[in-house]
């Protein structure tokens, strides 16, 4: 059995770790982007209803102050009429709670405005977010589905080449093969780096790098177990 198609097989396994390795990733990104613009959406229709919420409480404050102010009036009317002190300071202290109530209200509504213009801000910059984010995930689903059926057809025409490959290879040199190529990241089989292996740098022996150049039997690094070979074998 030649190297060759070891070398080969080693080839296509990496083609197709790459091929899963994409897709792996490309649907968790799609499906971060979803879960982003989900919690933006939700975030200004949260934010939406409590501007609704300070409309309602401003406008509630807004009346009662021109309630207020009405009271306030009658009350400065009826201190003409009134005929001793006791009258008096009763109407004077009616209208110090009128007036202490109405600078609480008059703050409350500044503080709903100040709130009012935070939430308008943050519901503009959240919708342009949304806008773009929307305009990336379509984009990104798009890719998904090209990357899906483009890789679909590569996969199947690699697992045909792959099962004849296989055929040509000693089952028990499949056997190792697959515990290398499991044990070490997807990589089973390397080219010799100088006098080293290309997958661990262990330094291999001259005699192993000549049988090596010469194909005559096939080895592996003793350190890390991966097939080694050579590409300026001295055969060719
Ligand atoms: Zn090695």
């Amino acid at each position: 059995m030649s190297m060759e198609k070891l070398i080969n097989l080693q080839g296509i396994d990496t083609k197709l770790k790459d091929l899963n390795d994409l897709l792996g990733d490309l649907p968790s990104r799609v499906n971060e982007l979803n879960q982003q613009e989900e919690s933006i959406k939700n975030s200004i229709i949260e934010d939406k209803e409590r501007l609704k919420v300070l409309e309602v409480e401003s406008h509630k404050g807004e009346v009662r102050i021109a309630e207020i102010n009405g009271k306030i009036n009658k009350l400065k009317d009826q201190l003409f009429l009134v005929t001793n002190n006791k009258q008096y300071d009763a109407l004077m202290n009616e209208m110090d709670h009128m007036k202490d109530e109405r600078s609480t209200i008059e703050l409350q509504t500044l503080s709903y405005m100040e709130e009012k213009e935070t939430l308008a801000e943050s519901v503009e910059t959240m919708e342009s977010d949304l806008g773009s984010l929307s305009n990336d995930l379509s984009g990104r689903r798009e890719k998904l589905e090209k990357v899906i059926s483009n890789s679909a057809n590569e996969k199947s025409s690699l697992e045909k080449n792959r099962a004849i490959e296989l055929d040509g290879i000693d089952l028990n040199i499949i056997s190792i093969y697959n515990r290398v190529f499991d044990a070490r990241d997807g990589l089973a089989v390397v080219n010799l780096s100088g006098n080293g292996c290309g997958g661990c740098g262990a330094h291999v022996p001259m005699q192993k790098v000549t049988e090596i150049r010469s194909l005559s039997a096939i080895h592996r690094c003793d350190v890390c177990g991966r097939f080694l070979y050579s590409e300026n074998n001295s055969v060719n």
